[in-house]
């Protein structure tokens, strides 16, 4: 099969004293995401729907928090490191649909810059990467304010060999 779907999901906490980057972006906020890396819910689903997509178990089997390698490690090396493993085993990605669930601080400004970023992060175009932003609708975690949440969407295609020789 020349194509694979990979699917990734995260959620971390918020608490203040921490920065909010999102998608590799730092954005403006009074508060920022819990975690032993960045927290960048974003990167994190994304890492998690392309090892899902080739079949690699999840980014805790890959980058373990017990490891003090990925202490507060900015999480584009998960992603990098990631995708030297997938052009290894003969693929690369397609296309990406990612959706931020934040109650604030407010997306909508900011979403082309993290669609930007992700885009060059793949070494796709960006009309290749899409990101969408929900509310938790004031409910849930979500929806109080105590988190944010990403679910990632990634379509992986058999790598073509110009590819091969840029990496
Ligand atoms: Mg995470």
């Amino acid at each position: 099969m020349n194509v694979r779907i990979g699917s990734g999901h995260d959620t971390h906490r918020l608490a203040e004293g921490r920065p909010l980057i999102l998608g590799g972006i730092r954005i403006a906020h009074s508060r920022g995401l819990v975690g032993h890396s960045d927290a960048d819910v974003v990167l994190h689903a994304l890492t998690d729907a392309l090892l899902g997509a080739t079949g690699q178990g999840d980014i805790g089997d890959a980058y373990p928090d017990t490891d003090p390698r990925w202490k507060d490690a900015p999480s584009e090396r998960f992603l990098s490191e990631t995708l030297q493993r997938l052009y290894r085993l003969g693929w690369q990605p397609g296309n990406a649909d990612i959706t931020i669930f934040a109650q604030e601080p407010k997306l909508g400004p900011i979403k082309a810059a993290i669609r930007d970023n992700l885009a060059r992060l793949l070494g796709l175009p960006a009309a290749c990467v899409n990101v969408k932003a929900k509310t938790g609708e004031n409910v849930g975690h979500i929806g109080r304010g105590e988190a944010i949440g990403c679910h990632a969407v990634v379509l992986v295609q058999r790598r073509e060999a110009s590819v091969a020789d840029t990496v």
